[in-house]
């Protein structure tokens, strides 16, 4: 894969109250390199065409002034490197013709954002290959206040303005998977906390994120800093994120079984039924969410009980290490291949969310319970997951100093906006990102 590093190192203040700088990434070989600027005029006329819904490739080079024998090679070329039976409406097909005599010379299929068949004629029929989009590296800082939940502080977040709303997303989602086990983002969240993150990413010549590896995060959550930040000793890309001390932020169990859900019932000793009319304990957690919502396993475990289970309708339960167990009820169905005896790992779909057995709406019931007690899974002091090895210890604070570095050149305080600096204090913060930034 070629790797292109930008050129141009900016940090662009805004006066939404956040900032980012978008630095070189560090330990890269950097190819740069200036070719002659040449005017001249071009030898070939280029046109896109578009595939409509319903269309074929076949049919739209038909009416693409072609040679039969031209429309059956560039089809032939094309199927060397993936079905033409199987293409996206609105794929993009580049037609590129010689300017004087408009033969055809050259075609180009968009495959996806990242890949292309490019089908160019030569002296003996046409050949093919298939070109992968030129992408860069680069690292990305932005911190902010979050006035009400990370969501719209993070989105709204001026300075990564350039980047498309479902690159937002994914990054929100990141956050929200990395700080999942600290902070309950649609419950914790306190007016005046405050984040700040480095991230690096792999974007496309369009503008558009390939994808995205938090480096080191920071939220100031009610005055108290939780970090975060990414170590891979093994460098095989399959890291994970420890705090300063290097403790691991994962927890043996996922504080909730379901991404999108809103707690309708707490865990209590007495609350009034609403169905049976009359009070008794509620030994769980209920989560409403809609029918179909994927309900998650909580932790690594072995499934225990797999069925109908009274009240609780059609329901699964988990055994874990330690004498833990879970429960969840109200299934509308479960996940296909999961039986009892089965191992199930912490975040893999288990069933969906439904109203079967005593349920006034669809809901999902979820119980924690360790030697027969029933625990208050919000409130249960949850086990922790390794901490860096201590044969990594050497590399691991080398990594640490080099990640926190990222972040630390961030403002904590809501940052200046533009109009507060003068011309050569905007210069100087470049400066300072610029020869900072990367590490
Ligand atoms: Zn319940």
């Amino acid at each position: 894969m070629r790797r292109f590093l930008p050129t141009a190192l900016a940090v662009s203040l805004v006066a939404a109250g956040a900032w980012m700088g978008v630095g070189a990434a560090s330990g890269r070989a950097v190819e740069a390199g200036m070719l002659p600027v040449q005017f001249a005029v071009p030898a070939e006329v280029v046109s896109v065409e578009e595939l409509r819904p319903g269309q074929t490739l076949g049919e739209l080079l038909e009416g693409a002034r072609m040679s039969l024998a031209e429309q059956r090679a560039v089809l032939l070329s094309f199927s060397e490197h993936a079905s033409a039976r199987r293409m996206r409406d609105g794929t993009e097909i580049v037609l590129k013709r010689r300017r004087d005599d408009g033969s055809l010379r050259a075609v180009d299929i968009e495959l996806s954002p990242d890949e292309t068949v490019r089908i160019v004629r030569s002296d003996g029929g046409w050949r093919s290959q298939l070109v992968e989009t030129p992408v860069w590296v680069d690292t990305v800082f932005a911190a902010g206040t979050i006035t009400d939940v990370l969501w719209n502080a993070v989105d709204g977040n001026a300075a990564l303005g350039s980047m498309t709303t479902g690159d937002r997303a994914q990054l929100i989602h990141r956050l929200d998977q990395v700080f999942q086990w600290q902070v309950d983002f649609s419950r914790q969240i306190q007016e005046g906390d405050f984040y700040r993150f480095a991230f690096e990413r792999v974007v496309r010549p369009d503008g558009s994120m390939r994808s995205a590896m938090l480096l080191a995060a920071e939220l100031v959550n009610s005055g108290t800093a939780i970090q975060a930040i990414y170590f891979d000793p093994s460098g095989d890309g399959e890291g994970s994120y420890f705090d300063g001390d290097g403790l691991s932020v994962r927890r043996a169990f996922l504080t909730k079984p379901l991404e999108f859900r809103r707690i309708s019932s707490r865990f209590s000793s007495g609350r009034f039924h609403p169905i049976l009319q009359r009070w008794r304990a509620h030994r769980g957690i209920d989560y409403a969410a809609d029918r179909g919502t994927p309900i998650m396993a909580t932790a690594d475990g072995t499934v225990l009980r797999r069925g109908r289970l009274g009240q609780l309708g059609n329901a699964i339960e988990l055994r874990h290490g330690n004498g833990f167990t879970t429960r969840y009820g109200h299934m509308s169905r479960f996940a296909s291949g999961i039986n009892v005896g089965d191992r199930v790992t912490q975040g893999q779909v288990i069933g969906y969310v439904g109203m079967t057995g005593l349920a006034t709406g669809p809901h999902l019931h979820y119980e924690m319970h360790r030697g027969g007690r029933a625990l208050d899974p919000l409130a249960v002091d949850l086990p922790a997951g390794d901490p860096v090895p201590e044969e990594a210890w050497d590399i691991w604070q080398t990594s640490r100093a080099a990640h926190l570095a990222l972040i630390e050149q961030l403002p904590r305080e809501a940052p200046p906006t533009i109009a507060d600096l003068t011309d050569e204090e905007a210069q100087a913060l470049n400066e300072r990102v610029r020869t900072e930034g990367g590490t």
